[in-house]
């Protein structure tokens, strides 16, 4: 009962699992509050250069796109069993919801207190980070029901639910993945309690109480062709509690309580944090104890604001972690790396940036590094790169880089 009394008032719960831990809350609805007007105050300058250590994100910077596949999951082609979208109306919901992450991730607030969260004066109102949804449907009975994966979210159990390259869609993550008609990207998966599914699709939702727990995965420095995929349960039901039995049950109206649908997308936005690489927590608080993160899990917590470190090491992640693979090709920040001390680059890496090699720097790589086809890159004097092992220069199709700036004979060496 007390379960039911939180859900009248919240209108939903979203919680968020990383990995094998899952941990519960209660997060703020209201995300009316997100500003745009700091977008005026960006202080740092265009177009300047930085060491890759000491990037800062300025607002000349042009955003790089993560390719999220939204994987709608269907139980069989007779019944309806999760959003249909050739239905206009259920095909904008889910648009507008997932326009929502966009709207998250590119209108962070400065908050006007930082007592909490971190020391630094800094802020960035666009992690110049976007996400492109792609709709797909899929017939999968046993994906559909995320009960096949041990979780029984009525009994609090939530082993199973977690994306892992152990888990109970492992084997489907693997299937997309090698699809050629499915954009890389990160997978997320629309799944649904099937013991329950009938009786509350039959009754328009009427009864739903099912906790929204949503969970994500950690991206991989290790396993660089690894999956990443993210488990968001039960969002048709809840459009039917929102679509029917919410009207009724507080007296007002769709248009009312569609907004209040997509008040959830904040949990998915935190999701996303965490496909990104971020925790609850970080070097300078522990979890959830910035009440204005997205990160935070808190209830009642804010979160419309993420720190200028986690942008910071969510960019990292793009550029080092099996998520490289997902960002879109044509993905380019616009700013310059300089590298200026001669380095061994040893493992594969992406960049959406220009590098310059400062005068006499030798630049050794032996993994693949990937550019972006509008990259350049520049040779300071005597600077050199030196191919070893695998060492390349590519673009993101796998087509060999050549955009290169005062280049000379003796500027690139294989050994
Ligand atoms: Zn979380």
């Amino acid at each position: 009962m007390k379960l039911f009394i939180y859900f009248s008032i919240l209108l939903s719960f979203v919680s968020c699992a990383v990995n094998q831990s899952i941990g519960l809350t209660m997060p703020d609805q209201q995300n009316g509050n997100i500003s745009s007007e700091s977008n005026n105050k960006i202080i740092n300058q265009a177009g300047q250069n930085s060491t890759i250590e000491n990037f800062k994100i300025t607002n000349d910077l042009k955003p790089i796109s993560l390719n999220v596949n939204v994987i709608v999951l269907r139980r069989d082609n007779k019944s309806q069993t999760n959003f249909d979208l050739k239905n206009t109306e259920e095909k904008q919901l889910l648009i507008d919801y997932f326009d929502k992450m966009n709207t998250y991730w590119n209108n962070f607030k400065n908050p006007s207190d930082l007592t909490g969260c971190y020391t630094g004066t800094d802020f960035y109102p666009d992690s110049k980070i976007r996400f492109k949804f792609n709709y797909i449907e899929l017939v999968d009975s046993y994906a559909w029901n995320y009960m096949n994966s041990g979780a029984d979210l009525s009994a609090k159990k939530y082993n199973g639910l977690s994306p892992s390259e152990s888990w109970y869609l492992s084997d489907l993550d693997k299937k997309l993945a090698a699809d050629p008609s499915i954009p890389k990207g990160v997978f997320l998966y629309l799944t649904m309690e099937g013991r329950n599914f009938d009786e509350l699709n039959k009754a328009k939702g009427k009864g739903f109480h099912l906790n929204g727990i949503e969970a994500s995965q950690f991206p991989s420095s290790t396993n660089l062709e690894r999956t990443s995929s993210v488990n968001i349960p039960n969002r048709y039901l809840k459009y039917l509690w929102h679509r029917y039995q919410a009207p009724i049950d507080h007296k007002t109206s769709w248009s009312e309580t569609r907004n209040w649908h997509l008040g959830d997308a904040i949990g998915t936005a935190h999701e996303l944090g965490h496909t990104l690489g971020l925790s609850h927590n970080n070097q300078y608080h522990g979890a959830n104890k910035c009440q204005y993160s997205i990160m935070s899990q808190a209830a009642g917590h804010a979160r419309n604001y993420l720190q200028p470190t986690e942008v910071l090491k969510a960019h990292k992640n793009l550029r080092e972690s099996n998520l490289i693979q997902f960002v879109t090709e044509d993905s380019f920040l616009g700013n310059t790396f300089s590298i200026n001390k001669s380095e061994i680059w040893s493992k594969k890496q992406r960049f959406y940036s220009n590098l310059k090699l400062e005068d006499n720097v030798v630049l050794t790589i032996s993994e693949p590094v990937i550019l972006a086809p509008q990259a350049k890159v520049i040779f300071g004097k005597n600077a050199k790169i030196i191919f070893t092992k695998n060492g390349k220069l590519i673009q993101p199709n796998n087509v060999e880089f050549s955009n290169f700036v005062n280049k000379t004979a003796t500027s690139i060496t294989k050994s």
